[in-house]
C-alpha cells in the first residue's frame, strides 16, 4: 500500500499539472492535510483529485478546483476574506494561510461545528466560522477584500456584490444547479463590476435559508 507521504507528493504534482502554479497557493495547500477534513469511508481517497461526500449531503470540492479558485482569488496577506459554504472547512483552512482573517459561513450547523473542531485542533485561530445563510453575506463584517463562494447560484447574489470592497475580487460558480456552471471572477471597480469567465465547474447549489441540521 502506498504511503501517505508518497500520496501527498502525487497530490501536489496533480495540482501543478492541472494549472495550480501560484507558489503561495501551492505552499498553503501543502500545509493543509486534506485527510483531516474527510471523514469515514472516504479518508483513503483524501489525496485523490476528486470531490468526496461529506455530511449533510454536501461535498468537499476537488483539490485542483480548490487550487484554481484560490489562485483566481489572488489573496494578499492583509486581506479579510469571506467564504460562503464552509462544508468540510478545507477551503477555509487554505485561505487562512494566505489571508489575515477568514470568515466562513454554512447553512448547516453540523458542518460548521465539525469544521470549527478541526480549526481548533490545528490552531487556525484566524478563521471565524458561523452558521448563517451566506446568500445574504455577512453584513456586520463587510466590506471584504475577497469573497469566495463554493456553492452555485444562478447569478452573483446582490448582497455579496454589495459587501465587496472597491478593488475587491469575488470568485464564484454561477448557473442552473446540477447542469454545467461557469466559474467567474468579479472585480469591483470605482465604476461598477468587471466579470471574467474562468472555466466550467460543477458545484452543489447555493440554497437560501438555514439547513435542518
Ligand atoms: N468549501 C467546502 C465545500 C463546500 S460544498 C469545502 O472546502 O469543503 C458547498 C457548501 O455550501 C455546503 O456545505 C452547503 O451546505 C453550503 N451552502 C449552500 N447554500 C448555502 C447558503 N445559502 N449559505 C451558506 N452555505 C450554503
Amino acid at each position: 500500500m502506498m504511503e501517505d507521504a508518497e500520496r501527498k507528493m502525487q497530490f501536489l504534482f496533480a495540482l501543478r499539472s492541472r494549472g495550480v502554479t501560484d507558489a503561495r497557493v501551492l505552499t498553503a495547500m501543502e500545509g493543509v492535510d486534506r485527510k483531516a477534513f474527510v471523514t469515514g469511508f472516504f479518508t483513503d481517497r483524501a489525496y485523490e483529485d476528486m470531490p468526496l461526500p461529506i455530511a449533510c449531503g454536501q461535498t468537499i470540492s476537488q483539490p485542483s478546483v480548490v487550487g484554481l479558485m484560490t489562485q483566481a482569488l489572488d489573496v494578499a496577506p492583509r486581506d479579510k476574506v469571506l467564504e460562503i459554504g464552509t462544508g468540510s472547512g478545507y477551503q477555509a483552512a487554505i485561505l487562512s494561510h494566505l489571508a489575515r482573517r477568514v470568515y466562513t459561513v454554512d447553512r448547516h450547523k453540523r458542518l460548521v461545528q465539525a469544521a470549527q473542531a478541526i480549526f481548533d485542533a490545528q490552531g487556525l485561530v484566524n478563521i471565524t466560522a458561523m452558521t448563517a445563510d451566506g446568500s445574504r453575506g455577512l453584513v456586520e463584517q463587510a466590506p471584504f477584500d475577497r469573497i469566495l463562494v463554493t456553492a452555485a447560484a444562478e447569478d452573483p447574489p446582490g448582497p455579496l456584490l454589495a459587501q465587496l470592497r472597491v478593488g475587491g475580487i469575488m470568485v464564484l460558480p454561477v448557473g442552473q444547479s446540477d447542469t454545467v456552471q461557469a466559474l467567474i471572477r468579479v472585480t469591483r471597480t470605482e465604476a461598477g463590476f468587471d466579470y471574467q469567465e474562468l472555466r466550467a465547474v460543477r458545484f452543489v447549489p447555493l440554497v437560501e435559508g438555514l439547513g435542518q441540521d
